[in-house]
């Protein structure tokens, strides 16, 4: 298939649902081949066969993101399957209800999402540059939040702890591989539409509180955050290295929000 990543081949983790998943779908129908690389590999298998009866190509492999092996195999997937991989987006993430404030985080959820949120795209990074290398360079897209450049109104302290890791992780590296052909980008997200705040969002006061600071006054869409990822991804952001990325409704430029 012809279009902005022609010739690319993109390892998206976390590629089942939400934002990973219309990333796969957009990825696809601009050419590049695809593997999703998630815990759920039903709903994996269900977006490949569905880009598949669109006309891409896309393959999909279980893998737990807080495992370095899994993250390995998926890797070497990418290379069997497809032959390279150019772009490594690292977007799997989680969000329980049981994180909180610092004072009622149980250490038990802190860890579990430092170890998918954080770690998760340090072992995506370890195994993925290397094969990025292989390819004479790409891009890596790590999924940050807005969460990681302004403290949020909810409390979900193991949570904008892990953003704010995968924030300064992917400036550092940025810096260390722009010599060698390697881009890294933080994508931040405002609130979205999918089923990682559904829950969150199912409560009418913290439904009320997240829309107040949204100067657009609406959740974004997962495509609406696909798009950039697409821009990060293909040669058209050629320049653009270490970013943060911001896709929030405004939510970071506002003081007060218009009624
Ligand atoms: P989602 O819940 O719709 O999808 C997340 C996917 O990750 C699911 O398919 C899930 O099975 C998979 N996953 C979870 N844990 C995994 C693990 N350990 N290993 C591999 N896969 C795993 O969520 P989403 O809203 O699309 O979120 C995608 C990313 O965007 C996350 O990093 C999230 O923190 C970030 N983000 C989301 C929002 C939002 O409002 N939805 C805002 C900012 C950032």
């Amino acid at each position: 298939m012809a279009g902005r990543l022609s010739g690319k081949v993109a390892l998206i983790t976390g590629g089942a649902s939400g934002i990973g998943r219309e990333s796969a779908r957009l990825f696809a129908s601009e050419g590049a081949r695809v593997l999703i690389a998630d815990l759920d590999v039903a709903a994996g298998n269900a977006t490949a066969a569905a880009i598949a009866k669109a006309g891409g190509e896309a393959r999909a492999i279980r893998c737990d993101v807080a495992h370095g092996a899994d993250l390995e195999a998926a890797v070497a997937a990418a290379e069997r399957h497809f032959g390279a991989l150019h772009v490594l987006f690292n977007n799997a993430g989680i969000f329980p209800a049981r994180d909180g404030s610092p004072v009622d985080t149980p250490d038990d959820v802190f860890d579990q999402v430092i170890a998918v949120n954080l770690k998760g795209v340090f072992l995506g990074c370890k195994v993925g540059i290397p094969a990025l290398l292989r390819a004479g360079g790409g891009s890596i897209i790590n999924t940050a939040s807005f969460v990681a450049v302004v403290g949020a109104a909810t409390s979900q302290i193991a949570y904008t702890a892990s953003k704010g890791g995968v924030l300064a992780m992917t400036r550092e590296i940025a810096v260390e591989y722009a010599r060698q052909g390697i881009r890294a980008n933080a994508l931040c997200p405002g609130p979205v539409n999918t089923p990682l705040l559904a829950e969150f969002l199912a409560e009418p006061a913290a439904r009320a509180r997240r829309f107040v600071h949204i100067p657009m006054g609406r959740l974004a869409e997962a495509t609406e955050i696909a798009r950039a990822a697409l821009f990060l991804a293909s040669d058209e952001s050629s320049y653009v290295t270490g970013a943060t990325f911001l896709v929030d409704g405004g939510i970071t430029s506002a003081y007060v929000t218009p009624e």
